[in-house]
């Protein structure tokens, strides 16, 4: 079967080494690796400030909070995401209220978001599914409006570009996750993105119990509940080493994204999504409605290809049974859209041949 996800790891002759030089050099927690991570990841994405994390929902939770989303406040957020967008909020004690969907691509309508806006509303939270961005224009308008901020989920977004800039720069909060089948993964990880320094310091007393890491413990004052969020040296290193291919890893993903939007648009029985203006998606999954979607799958997996939905909409858990409603395009949208495989592992002949059995119809 031809994979949907897949961790890319460099090879052992150059992973190994800087992983036996690490685990013996007496400092495994987080240290230097960790700074020199965070150095050149935010140079990456062009953001003044990152820090690293344990987990990308780590990042979230820690967004929410500098955002200052409390208990019995609302955040605006999306049902078509992985669990942990969702999940993070609710870690908050806030309420999750659902904005629908764009139907012809999942992502967030900026106009349903604006008609569910309270004076509790204290963050949105956008996530550029499966690589897709959202329409920034229009939320970052909202956001200078209503004066709330936006937390861009980008776990899958390692890559994507507005206005020709990374992901990560945008919004006061973008976080990231390096977890085993994202872009580039250092076992498990994540990063959150920032503006300020204030909010940089602030997190960085979050990651660790609340102490102020720059002081001795003995003259450490807790004056707010903090995290064991903190990344270590070890997953750290792995990181260091994953940035060397971090441009040739996620080019080979748009690469073959962008094949596909070329060779699939004629299709019967295709509906190729609508991307937002002045965005470029890096493909972390290629995302497609499709008709007779269990025909579809049916005929892929036939094929040797994996095919498939990979993700539950989010509203439909019992936790979040209070902020049911109506979303008419999230349903159309969840009973069409459809992944099949983009990543690295693709050679040029695989995507080709992926292309012909789509075309053979099912
Ligand atoms: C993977 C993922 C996260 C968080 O990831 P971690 O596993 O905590 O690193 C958050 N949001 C989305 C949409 C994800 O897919």
């Amino acid at each position: 079967m031809i994979p949907l996800v897949k961790p890319y790891i460099p090879s052992a002759d150059i992973l190994m080494p800087e992983l036996q030089k690490i685990l013996y050099s007496g400092y495994i927690a987080e240290g230097e690796a960790v700074y020199q991570f965070e150095d050149k990841f935010k140079k990456y994405i062009g953001s003044p400030y990152s820090l690293a994390l344990h987990s990308g929902t780590d990042a979230l939770h820690i967004a929410l909070i500098l955002s200052g989303v409390k208990n019995g406040d609302e955040v605006i957020s999306t049902p078509m995401t992985a669990e942990p967008t969702n999940t993070s909020i609710a870690m908050t004690g806030a309420k999750v209220v659902w904005g629908d969907v764009n139907p012809n691509n999942g992502l967030l309508d900026p106009e349903s978001v604006r008609s569910m806006i309270t004076e509790r509303t204290k963050a949105i939270v956008l996530v550029h599914y499966a690589g897709m961005v959202c329409d920034m224009d229009e939320f970052n308008k909202i956001s200078a409006e209503y004066h709330i901020p936006i937390i861009e989920d980008a776990a899958h977004a390692l890559g994507s570009k507005y206005n020709g800039k990374m992901i990560g720069s945008n919004s006061p909060f973008t976080a990231f996750s390096l977890q085993a089948i994202k872009h580039m993964t250092t076992v498990d990880g994540g990063f959150l993105c920032l503006k300020t320094e204030a909010d940089l310091d602030h997190a960085r007393r979050l990651r660790w119990f609340g102490l102020d890491k720059k002081r001795s413990r003995l003259e450490n004052d807790i004056t707010e509940v903090g995290f064991k969020y903190a990344m270590n040296n070890v997953n750290a290193t792995i990181g260091l080493v994953q940035m060397r291919f971090v441009e040739d890893i996620v080019g080979k993903y748009i690469a073959n994204g962008q094949y596909y939007d070329r060779m699939l648009s004629n299709i019967d029985g295709v509906h190729l999504v609508e991307y937002s203006p002045h965005t470029e998606a890096s493909y972390w999954l290629y995302t497609m409605r499709v008709e007779r979607r269990n025909a579809f799958i049916k005929a892929m997996e036939a094929a040797k290809i994996t095919a498939s939905p990979l993700h539950h909409r989010s509203d439909t858990h019992s936790i979040f049974k209070a902020s049911k409603r109506e979303l008419p395009n999230m349903d159309k949208w969840y009973s069409e859209f459809v992944h099949i495989p983009c990543g690295w592992w693709l050679t040029e002949e695989k995507r080709e041949y992926i292309v012909n059995m789509i075309k053979k119809g099912w």
